[in-house]
């Protein structure tokens, strides 16, 4: 299948929609997304929408890993933390345009899975564990930036302690019971304290604690 065409369609689409930075659309258009879906949706690998991957998880829809990339600042020489592996698309993403990502992922099968997709393209700088992301990764922080692609109930106190003095994180939060729907936000850490800003509603799959049985 030639992706060419649907790949530079996706790319415009994204670019009227906000995601301006040249270095993300240059990894958008670098990364095949394709190889990070299900074989029965590779004629959808360049819709700009979220696809299923298997246990019941999604890769995410491009205008929501361009926005979340871009939300994140990050350049060649930032450490990334992301928490929810999924196919690894996001990844491989951020690979491209920091030092290192360091990627969390709670089902062992789509680890699996991504792994061998970072292989195949020849991407050395994720390092990845099968886990339960909802502590971070202490071991290896201070992060520069944290991305969070399942959706948490209020604000991860403990995942900002884990970013450096000015770092970033992006992180879907759940509206208060009985507004429903999902708030992507923005948050800078300024010492003890951190500043909010919304970037949009979206829909995650929730983070879910512990390791599946
Ligand atoms: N970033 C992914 C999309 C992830 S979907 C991509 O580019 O494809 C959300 C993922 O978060 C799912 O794979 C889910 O299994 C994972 N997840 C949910 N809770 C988690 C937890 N506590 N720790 C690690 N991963 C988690």
């Amino acid at each position: 299948m030639d992706f060419d065409n649907q790949k530079m369609m996706l790319i415009m689409e994204l670019r009227r929609l906000g995601v301006t930075d040249m270095n993300v659309l240059e990894a958008l258009e670098r990364v095949p997304r394709e190889k990070f879906v299900l074989k029965e949706y590779l004629d959808m690998a360049y819709a700009n929408q979220p696809l299923p991957i298997g246990l019941g998880q999604t890769i995410s829809q491009p205008l929501v890993v361009g926005a979340m990339t871009q939300a994140l600042d990050i350049n060649d020489r930032s450490n990334v933390l992301e928490i929810g592996t999924g196919s690894g698309y996001q990844a491989a993403i951020l690979a491209r345009l920091c030092r290192r990502v360091y990627t969390i992922e709670r089902h062992k099968p789509l680890l699996d899975k991504a792994s061998a997709v970072f292989k195949e393209l020849g991407i050395e700088n994720i390092i990845y564990k099968h886990a339960d992301g909802t502590k971070g990764w202490k071991e290896t922080s201070p992060f520069d930036a944290i991305i969070v692609t399942a959706a948490v109930e209020k604000i991860p106190e403990v995942l900002i302690e884990q970013l450096v003095d000015g770092g970033i994180m992006v992180v879907p939060v759940e509206a208060p019971r009985g507004i429903g729907g999902q708030k992507l936000l923005r948050i800078r850490k300024t010492g003890d304290t951190y500043e909010t800003e919304k970037i949009f509603a979206v829909r995650f799959v929730p983070l879910v604690s512990g390791l599946p049985q």
